[in-house]
């Protein structure tokens, strides 16, 4: 084939901004997502992660392709983790034992400090983290058996530690239900912080265990101001409904 044709062949590229074989800068690795992808998401990037070996970047190659790229959907896969509650000791923290039924949050909110967490999954802390959920549908039967094994001793399991219990797939899921009812039959005590109105849901529950001192609930509210709220917590209730 001519050098002519070959010539035609190639769509014009954008002269990139750095030399070539320079790294790329870390404006091109957070490179931002359009809008309308993101639509209704609290992250505007979706950087990959810090254990990655390479950074996957977005680039319009000049044949726009980057417009054909679909808006971010949320998806839900299984966590098949075989304990369910997980330990720390650290002085820090008011409690030494949690669960988390789910991996990820879609409440996307912009400050959540559980983002970098998704690093560990080999995916990104911008919008991966807000729309690749994982799931953890055996939790119930999972804290049934660690509840029952010679030496558990009982002390205060929090909940909605590191992800929202009450996210919008719980809806559906019942996961945060079927635990509440497996603690409530053993009388184990439970900390719960949400910035969900879904947890009302769970009030026969909640309040059967409330009256024997088992359970208490924290509702996160950052601001009553709901543009900002919006903005910043995009996917949880607003504030008026958490109030
Ligand atoms: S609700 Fe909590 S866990 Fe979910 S994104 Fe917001 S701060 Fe993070």
């Amino acid at each position: 084939m001519s050098r002519a044709s070959n010539a035609l062949k190639h769509p014009p590229v954008t002269a990139p901004s750095e030399p070539a074989g320079a790294p790329p800068s870390f404006a091109q690795i957070e490179a931002a997502v359009e809008k309308q992808r993101r639509r209704g998401r609290g992250a505007q990037s979706n950087g990959s992660g810090r254990y990655e070996a390479e950074a996957r970047v977005a680039f319009d190659d000049g044949w726009q392709s980057l417009d054909d790229l679909p808006p971010f959907k949320t998806t839900v896969a299984l966590d098949t983790a075989r304990k369910v509650i997980t330990r720390n000791d650290s002085p820090d923290i008011g409690f030494d034992r949690s669960i988390n039924p789910y991996r990820g949050c879609e409440h996307g909110c912009v400050y959540c400090f559980a983002r970098p967490t998704h690093a560990y999954l080999g995916l990104s802390p911008g919008l991966d983290f807000e729309t690749k959920l994982f799931a953890k549908p055996d939790a119930p039967q999972l804290l049934e058996k660690e509840l029952a094994a010679s030496g558990y001793e009982p002390r205060m399991i929090a909940i909605g530690t590191n992800t929202d219990p009450y996210q919008p797939i719980e809806r559906d899921r019942k996961i945060i239900r079927g635990i509440l009812e497996v603690l409530d039959r053993a009388s184990h005590p439970v900390g719960i912080v949400t910035k969900s109105a879904l947890v009302t849901r769970d009030i026969d529950i909640l309040a059967r265990m409330a009256k024997r001192n088992l359970a208490k609930v924290a509702i996160s509210v950052t601001t009553l101001d709901p543009k900002l709220s919006r903005a910043m917590e995009p996917r949880a209730s607003t504030p008026p409904k958490r109030l």
